[in-house]
């Protein structure tokens, strides 16, 4: 099964169908939309535009979700407005034909570990149910985050898919700054029993208490992580770093050689 590459950003409404098709002629089969301000494709009509333009091209479509989302918070106010964002995330996303909708599910704050988990499961499997009873196919995933304040270690994670059923992104930049190691063989072992496995990458500053930024892949680290892939897995990989398409570019060229590699030892 050929490993799915695509950038994170579509581009606006008016750029999104010709942005498609750029990275059609690019070779990408991925492109994850950037909700992380809010949803800016508003209307259904150009959703559906773009979904067939994505059928058409063979892009499969993934959306991230707002950042300003804490399922943990204090503010009961806050965890229904944060629940009403993912929520709207899933309805366009729906009608974009987007396979899923990536969150970061909140903060820690004051609240212990297992109280945070026990908060941010209760949320998910509302939502959940939310989103079975409105029918719309684009599901949650949870994605690994990069600093130690903020819920979503491996672990953490991992065992959130197993209670709830919802999805997941595993973000290896982020694994890197809150693990300083990337633990290819480790997280691939703990997600082992998944056929369709989301991915993000990119390079990353980090300090002690996690990530600062992300920054341009650096060839040896896309050689690194396409080499741990996991075989007859369906695997999607996303680059976020601040060039994504030139990065996607770089990460496809080294699959290609890598692929060709493994084909020649047969
Ligand atoms: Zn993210």
């Amino acid at each position: 099964m050929p490993v799915k590459f695509g950038p994170s950003g579509l581009g606006s409404v008016k750029e999104a169908i010709s942005n498609l098709e750029k990275y059609k002629s690019l070779g990408f089969t991925a492109c994850e939309i950037a909700f992380t301000y809010g949803p800016y494709i508003k209307k259904k009509e150009d959703a559906e535009k773009i979904k067939n333009a994505s059928e058409r091209l063979g892009i499969q479509l993934t959306i991230h979700g707002p950042y300003w989302v804490n399922l943990n918070s204090e503010d009961p106010e806050k965890i229904k407005k944060s629940k009403e964002r993912i929520i709207e995330c899933c309805k366009i996303g729906s009608w974009l034909g987007a396979k899923k909708v990536v969150i970061h599910p909140g903060f820690y704050g004051k609240k212990d570990i297992l109280e945070s988990y026990q908060n941010i499961k209760k949320a998910i499997l509302e939502m959940e149910e939310e989103r079975k009873k409105l029918k719309y196919s684009c599901k949650f995933a949870i994605e690994t985050t990069g600093k130690i304040n903020v819920f979503g270690s491996v672990d953490e994670t991992l065992k959130l898919v197993e209670e709830t059923g919802c999805d997941f992104c595993i973000d290896f930049a982020h694994i890197l700054a809150r693990e300083k190691s990337y633990m290819f063989d480790e997280v691939f072992r703990k997600f082992k029993n998944f056929d369709e496995i989301h991915i993000q990458f990119s390079g990353i500053n980090y300090t002690e208490k996690g990530e600062r930024n992300h920054i341009e892949t650096k060839r040896e680290e896309l050689k690194e992580l396409i080499s741990h892939l996991p075989k007859n897995k369906n695997i999607t990989i996303i680059n976020e770093s601040p060039n994504p398409v030139g990065d996607t570019i770089k990460a496809l060229e080294i699959y290609g050689k890598i692929s060709q590699f493994l084909i020649t030892k047969k």
